[in-house]
């Protein structure tokens, strides 16, 4: 029983008793009375926020990279780096490299993961066209793997595969039809590079007719104001969008704050740590000086920024991390604190920090430090 804790669902319930039994979440109440009989175990966390663990819609849980030569290949996440940053369900990606690194492989991952207490999903598919599946087929793996939610793609990038509309429309609706076949969403997430075309090619596909424009989520929308422009011209038209948090917190607060003012649906924005990817260093003369690993954790500090900056209220700011991408994915038991959901909480000390992780049930993470350590952890 987690006692005494404000519970936000996301939305504000106020001071609840949280009792989880196994995996799930069985009552929620004011002053829960412990049934001695079953030797309840009562953490006491009153002057906390309990909350949904953070949901990360776009991980390299294999490790992203490589296109700085073998060496700059990142290694495999740690259970560690997702339960510490108050994240309970990661969906992994491929990134660029799809040579040396497969879906099988990720599939392996999304698996290990899920066996060392998180949740796990992935796409199929990676950054480049014929994707890169387990089954041969993205409408197979859509339809046949349960850990498989969608399938990845890129555009817009220099080191994308340059897809016709065409093949991009066929991509799609293999994903959407496998997702009919196996009862989830199919979502196509599209990695938005760089290049003047922004979400050109996607915006081709929704206007030829057949793929509803819900069945995409493009991430790094926040890139550049012109497609975060673009992007929230797609959620008008009843599309979702996915966010980095930024290097510098300013932007990211300044980026949550235009899609707010532009009267935006805030419920088809999610966020994503694009973590354990690459990141380029650059010297004060912009020359590449090294490498450096994306974090989950910048996914909590933004959610820290957004309410401690004033730009949403704590539960507005929260559905941005957690339900949305439950809703826009369709993962079921996932993204509220409710009677019958998985029981994924993130206890929340006074300054917004992570004090306690429960994953499934399981305490993860106890006073900040991790209690749960991945198979190949000290
Ligand atoms: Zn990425």
């Amino acid at each position: 029983m987690i006692r005494g804790g404000e519970v936000y669902a996301p939305e504000h319930v106020g001071a609840r008793d949280v009792l989880i039994a196994g995996e799930r979440i069985v009552q929620i109440k004011e002053d829960l009375e412990a049934p001695r009989s079953l030797g309840v175990q009562v953490v006491d966390v009153s002057g906390c926020r309990v909350v949904p663990g953070l949901i990360d819609p776009h991980v390299h849980v294999l490790g992203g990279g490589g296109e700085g030569g073998p060496a700059t290949r990142v290694p495999p996440i740690s259970l560690t780096d997702i339960t510490l940053a108050g994240v309970t369900t990661v969906v992994g990606v491929l990134g660029t490299d799809n040579v040396t690194r497969s879906a099988m492989a990720l599939l392996a991952k999304t698996k290990g993961l899920r066996l060392e207490g998180v949740t796990a999903y992935m796409y199929t598919g990676s950054f480049h066209y014929p994707p890169s599946t387990v089954t041969g087929s993205v409408k197979r793996d859509v339809a046949l793997i349960d850990e498989v939610v969608g399938v990845k793609t890129a555009v817009s990038d220099h080191r994308d595969s340059q897809m016709t509309v065409q093949e991009l429309a066929r991509l799609s609706s293999d994903a959407r039809f496998g997702g009919m076949l196996g009862g989830k969403t199919g979502i196509v997430h599209v990695h938005l590079g760089g290049c003047p075309g922004g979400l050109g090619p996607v915006n081709d596909v929704i206007r030829r007719g057949g793929i509803p424009v819900s069945q995409f989520l493009p991430t790094h929308v926040n890139r550049s104001p012109e497609l975060l422009e673009q992007g929230m011209d797609l959620v008008r038209r009843g599309g979702a969008i996915d966010l980095n948090p930024c290097e510098d917190e300013g932007d990211t607060i300044s980026d949550v704050a235009t899609l707010r003012d532009g009267g935006v649906d805030l419920t088809r924005v999610t966020f994503s740590s694009d973590g354990n990817g690459t990141l380029c260093r650059f010297g004060e003369e912009g020359e590449l000086v090294g490498y450096g690993v994306g974090k989950v954790s910048t996914l909590v500090e933004a959610f820290r920024a957004i309410v401690e900056s004033g730009t949403l209220p704590l539960t507005d700011a929260l559905r941005l991390f957690t339900g949305n991408a439950a809703e826009v994915l369709g993962l079921p038991g996932k993204g509220q604190i409710g009677e019958g959901m998985d029981a994924d909480i993130l206890v929340l000390d006074g300054d917004l920090k992570v004090d306690k992780v429960f994953a499934l049930g399981r305490l993860m993470v106890d006073g900040g430090r991790a209690v749960a350590k991945g198979t190949f952890e000290p």
